[in-house]
């Protein structure tokens, strides 16, 4: 028998259609490169988002297209988020911060065609211009007073398109299985992967992000996300916040920022946050050093790698505030676990508790996980057994754009059983908590950023003197992970450490430099010949960086 209620597709334009009938007035405040404190409130930015749509038809998108974005958190990147998806195309987030080679394949590969591009990643797309055929119109985000000089053919500047544009427009309904938004990882080797989400991914995450032991979202708080809205849409934020009418905090492009990040929270009363280890450590020590505390901040989110105890124990004695771990990934959308207590452990000791922060949190519905040896049986969850982490569910990754999503081939992530295979190694307690304790996936992840080992390896293994390289990541206090380079030297050759920067200098980015470089005899190997990476990892694992 077939129920009787109604069936309304899960629109991501729903969810803005009731931020501006419930909450009209809640704020969005944004510093942008235009002005340091910009507001609207949601039946502002409702309208804005109505005209963008109508820019955006007037441009020419169609149904289906890509539309890229190089920005910071803003609300002209806000509009895009639900203008773009809302008409029915696929909000694109590029990371401007990626390597200019990347940021050219991601646009090229998803085959955006209007690109909204922030005034100060202006330069990165005048330099990249020969290397972007497709690339039909790039639209600046900011008023005609703030227009870069360009020398690209098609520039126009965003506020004089809205300004044109009336506030007339019907969000259409379709299928909610349709592509909303994309994102690039370059988590693993070889080339960015996209990760295609859809308005019923971004919905039923967005829900499931606002439930109380997760993000405890409400119209009570004020949200400001330094996770950038290019990176996994700002963890979800953008949605849950207007789905429950949380003001949001936006601090542009003055996220790493210790004193604008500090005046705006002071100032705006924001009482969560959610970011990277490292923009934490940097926010700590301003504070610290400048003696001032956020006195409305009550609870801070850190995921994207491990959160440092310090962190935890820092937030908790000096500011009062909870820090929330959580793990996720990009093909996640991104949440997967989140730490909330459980009953029975109100009498826990500060210890303890700050114990279980340390952990990835736990399971939130509608993300299954479990861990599994080297032949695929499942381990138990007794906080001891260690196993390859997979997950599935509604809003996990089955394939990336333009590759195979057949499972078990080699381009799919997921596995003959339907399991998506994170490239994580994890334990899981009784008590249902996650710990991370390793990777299989062959990156480092510094500031929140991947670096690739193997391009690292590659440029040094092009020493003459040098037989053999490999590059781990090892803890670092500020960027959570540096790589550290382990060198295997030709017969009869010697260098010093300095020499091999010297050499690598030139040919690797400043943040793929190795922070360490260490010289061993042999390299262990695993049987199919690979560098054993786990076994260097633990051979390294209370190694220390020179300059740390
Ligand atoms: P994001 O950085 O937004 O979480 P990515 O897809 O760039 O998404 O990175 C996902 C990877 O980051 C995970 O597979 C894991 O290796 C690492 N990671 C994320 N959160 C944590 C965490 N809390 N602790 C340890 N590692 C984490």
């Amino acid at each position: 028998m077939q129920a009787l209620m109604m069936n309304t597709p899960l629109m991501i334009s729903s969810i803005l259609k009731h931020a501006e009938k419930n909450f009209p007035q809640v704020e969005m405040v944004s510093v942008t490169v235009d002005n340091p404190r910009h507001r609207q409130n949601f039946k502002t930015f409702a309208r804005r988002s109505r005209q963008l749509a109508n820019v955006l038809e007037s441009l020419g998108a169609k149904f289906g297209d890509r539309i890229g974005t190089l920005a910071w958190n803003d609300y002209r990147h806000m509009e895009l988020y639900y203008a773009v998806s809302g008409a029915g195309m696929i909000c694109h987030t590029i990371n401007p911060r990626l390597f200019p080679e990347q940021v050219a394949y991601i646009i090229n590969h998803a085959e955006d065609k209007i690109l909204f591009v922030d005034a100060l990643v202006m330069p990165l797309i005048e330099a990249l211009k020969e290397h972007l055929p497709k690339v039909e119109t790039v639209v600046v985000l900011t008023d005609k007073a703030h227009m870069p000089e360009s020398s690209l053919p098609n520039v126009l500047c965003y506020e004089e398109l809205l300004e044109a544009q009336s506030d007339d427009y019907d969000w259409p309904e379709f299928d909610e299985n349709t592509a909303s938004g994309m994102c690039y990882t370059s988590g693993t080797t070889g080339n960015p992967k996209g990760v295609v989400y859809s308005h019923r991914s971004t919905l039923l995450h967005a829900l499931s992000g606002a439930l109380p032991d997760v993000t405890g979202a409400s119209n009570l708080q004020t949200t400001l996300p330094v996770v950038p809205m290019f990176h996994v849409n700002a963890w979800g934020a953008p949605y849950a916040a207007l789905m429950v009418g949380t003001k949001l905090v936006l601090p542009g492009p003055k996220m790493a920022d210790g004193e604008t990040l500090t005046d705006l929270m002071v100032s705006e009363e924001v009482t969560v946050t959610s970011g990277v280890p490292t923009i934490w450590m940097a926010l700590l020590d301003y504070l610290e050093s400048s003696n001032k505390t956020i006195p409305s901040l009550e609870r801070v989110s850190v995921g994207g790698a491990a959160c440092p105890r310090s962190i935890i124990e820092r937030f908790r004695d000096q500011h009062n505030c909870t820090v929330v771990q959580g793990w996720g990934m990009t093909e996640t959308s991104p949440l997967g676990t989140v730490f909330a207590l459980k009953k029975g452990m109100e009498d826990y000791s500060t210890e303890q508790i700050t114990d279980l922060q340390c952990l990835q949190g736990r399971g939130v519905f509608g993300i299954e996980m479990c861990i599994v040896d080297e032949n695929n049986e499942e381990l138990p969850w007794d906080g001891v057994a260690s196993g390859a982490l997979k997950v599935r569910g509604n809003w996990v990754a089955k394939g990336y754009y333009g590759l195979s999503d057949e499972p078990g081939s080699e381009d799919c992530p997921v596995d003959e059983k339907g399991w998506f295979q994170t490239g994580d190694v994890a334990a899981i307690t009784p008590e249902g908590y996650l710990q991370i304790t390793d990777r299989t996936k062959d990156v480092i992840k510094s500031g929140g950023e991947w670096i690739s080992s193997i391009e690292i390896e590659n440029a040094a293994v092009n020493h003459p003197d040098i037989a053999e390289a490999a590059v781990i990541g090892r803890y670092h206090p500020k960027w959570t992970e540096r790589p550290l380079l382990i060198v295997v030297m030709q017969e009869g050759k010697s260098l010093s450490s300095e020499a091999v920067s010297d050499f690598l200098k030139d040919k690797l980015h400043k943040m793929a430099m190795p922070d360490g470089v260490e010289f061993i005899d042999e390299l262990p190997h695993t049987a199919t010949g690979k560098i054993n990476k786990l076994a260097l990892r633990e051979t390294y694992q209370d190694y220390k960086f020179p300059a740390a």
